[in-house]
């Protein structure tokens, strides 16, 4: 017997690109779909000669289909940075509404399991806090993150459709802030924002005064709450992330020491919207899945440097779209 196959959306992406990684390491033959928009072929260029890798350059917006069984769907395709949201809004209300319903589509007729990615942003600006899956959250729909959240709302309505009325075996995971190698430099998300500065000997950029505060989880950790759930019987939704919250002024205090920089902190505007504080209670993954993140920030911080300091120099000063204000005014 061949081995079973695993379809990851969002493969050349951050998260996608560590999923085919562990899927593969697991003994599983991997396809791996992108549209390329926000994800690079870098993230899985050691992957390309792999007999048991496959990758389709497509958009899962539009029809998918994969000849032979299925036994696994992961669904990750999703631009997921509030710059991508306001540079590409469209795609992304499209890919968590026409591309979720294609893999739904894709996973009946294979009677595949399917797993899909939902976020933090479900819960938009939460008034309760940690943010518990009961949490119905407080987003607004019309505004620059409305795209995403809605869109993200959307994919988990239409999930637990599929769950409940064709019986598929569907899981869906929150993921909470995220960060680890692959991340892309320059997408305005506030990791890779400080570090780039900090590499360019640029000042570090706060939005706001810097009291928002963020729960950063190891990719590692994601990766493995991401396994973990898939494998597990529980179809309703659960928060992965570490809940060691901190604000974004010592965060920014932290790359600082960590990368040695003399640069400064500059304040700048907070975007709209810009939710004031996350954390999530991970109760349920605890007692699900048995499952809590281990590798600490500063562990984790060290590995991400590294990685984004092994990048070409010329990466760095790519700037795509760093620039909040260019796209939030038309
Ligand atoms: N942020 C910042 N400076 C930057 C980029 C982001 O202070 O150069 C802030 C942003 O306003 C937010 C937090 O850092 O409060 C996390 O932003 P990110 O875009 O990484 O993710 P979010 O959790 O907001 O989706």
């Amino acid at each position: 017997m061949g081995k079973e196959k695993v379809l990851i959306t969002g493969a050349a992406g951050f998260l996608g690109s560590h999923l085919c990684d562990r899927f593969l390491k697991e003994g599983y033959e991997v396809i791996g779909m992108d549209n390329l928009i926000t994800g690079s072929m870098d993230n899985i260029a050691h992957l390309m000669n792999r007999e048991d890798f496959e990758f389709y350059h497509h958009d899962v917006t539009k029809y998918v289909h994969i000849p032979g069984e299925l036994k696994y769907i992961l669904h990750f395709a999703s631009p997921a940075s509030p710059i991508d949201y306001l540079k590409i809004p469209i795609q992304t209300l499209k890919v968590g509404a026409h591309g979720t319903h294609n893999l739904l589509g894709l996973a009946k007729d294979k009677k595949a399991r399917i797993l899909v990615a939902s976020t933090s942003e479900v819960y938009g600006d939460p008034l309760v806090h940690p943010q518990t899956e009961e949490y119905y959250g407080n987003v607004n729909p019309i505004g620059p993150r409305g795209v995403y959240d809605e869109a993200k709302r959307f994919m988990e309505s239409i999930t637990m459709a599929y769950h409940t009325y064709h019986d598929l075996e569907t899981r869906i995971i929150r993921i909470f802030n995220t960060y680890g190698p692959r991340m892309r430099l320059n997408d305005g998300r506030v990791l890779p924002a400080f570090i780039g500065q900090a590499l360019r000997g640029e000042d570090l950029t706060v939005f706001g005064d810097g009291s928002q505060t963020r729960s950063f989880c190891y990719v590692d950790d994601l990766v493995e709450g991401i396994y973990r759930l898939l494998l597990s019987d529980y179809a309703k939704p659960v928060n992965i992330g570490n809940p060691d919250e901190i604000t974004i002024s010592e965060f920014a205090e932290e790359i600082i020491k960590l990368t040695g920089t003399s640069q400064k902190v500059i304040y700048k505007d907070l975007p709209q919207d810009d939710p004031k504080q996350r954390k999530p209670d991970i109760t349920k993954a605890k007692e699900l899945l048995g499952w809590t993140p281990k590798v600490d920030r500063v562990d984790g911080l060290k590995i991400t440097y590294e990685y984004f300091k092994s990048l070409d120099r010329e990466k760095l000063f790519q700037t795509e779209h760093k620039d909040f204000e260019k796209y939030s005014k038309k």
